[in-house]
């Protein structure tokens, strides 16, 4: 559902924008942001009559909907617009259906090259999608990996974090902030890989990384 952008609907999510604040502040909980369609005319002050709490709710969804359905177009309109597109693609292909909660944790993932924890995602995410939680953030973040365009990145001792980079790179990581910075080298992609290995071990793929302090985190250390 796209629906475009016009006064009356502009109006609407003022309404709505309102409303949601007072539902909140009289501690109304919103729920789960859900598809429930756009209203053709924007609603009159709806708190000039009684209104159900379960009318009221859904209003709030409707909000939530479309100012995320915005945020997004506001997203695909930007540079990120082709990795999205092709991200999507693969995940249709690959008949992975993109529910409102998946493509906004896609999107987050996406425009991040900081390698993000799930933690660092539902951050991002969780006032923008009342009803998201961690324990599902990993869960989508894992069917995201398995049709293959977010990959995990494991450090030992460190949570894991999330790369939406899929062509061969390598790392550099801080062990002091656990900041994580691509590197793209020829060389390193043409390393001369052991011929023999033990317990009749086969190489599938292989990232380097490099481990040391980052530029923040280096006179922090000296100056101890
Ligand atoms: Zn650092
Ligand atoms: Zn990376």
């Amino acid at each position: 559902m796209r629906p475009r952008r016009s006064a009356a609907l502009e109006t609407f999510l003022e309404t709505c924008a309102q409303n949601a604040r007072m539902f909140r502040h009289n501690g109304l909980n919103c729920g789960q942001s859900r598809l429930n369609g756009s209203p053709k005319s924007p609603p009159t002050n709806t708190f000039s009559t009684p209104l159900r709490a379960q009318a009221a709710r859904k209003l709030v969804d409707n909000y939530l909907h479309l100012h995320y359905i915005y945020r997004g177009n506001q997203v695909a309109n930007s540079q990120d617009d082709r990795r999205l597109k092709e991200a999507e693609l693969l995940c249709r292909k690959r008949g992975l259906r993109l529910t409102v909660q998946r493509r906004a944790v896609l999107q987050a993932v996406l425009q991040r090259t900081d390698h993000p924890t799930a933690e660092q995602i539902f951050d991002a995410l969780h006032r923008r999608l009342p009803g998201l939680s961690l324990p599902t953030i990993y869960r989508v973040l894992d069917k995201l990996v398995s049709v293959g365009v977010v990959r995990h990145l494991y450090h030992t001792g460190m949570p894991v974090r999330f790369d939406s980079t899929m062509q061969r790179h390598h790392h550099y990581t801080c062990t002091q902030c656990g900041k994580v910075v691509d590197l793209h080298s020829p060389e390193l992609n043409n390393l001369s890989l052991p011929e023999e290995l033990p317990e009749r071990f086969q190489i599938e793929q292989y990232s380097v990384q490099f481990f040391g302090l980052c530029g923040a985190c280096r006179p922090k250390r000296k100056a101890r």
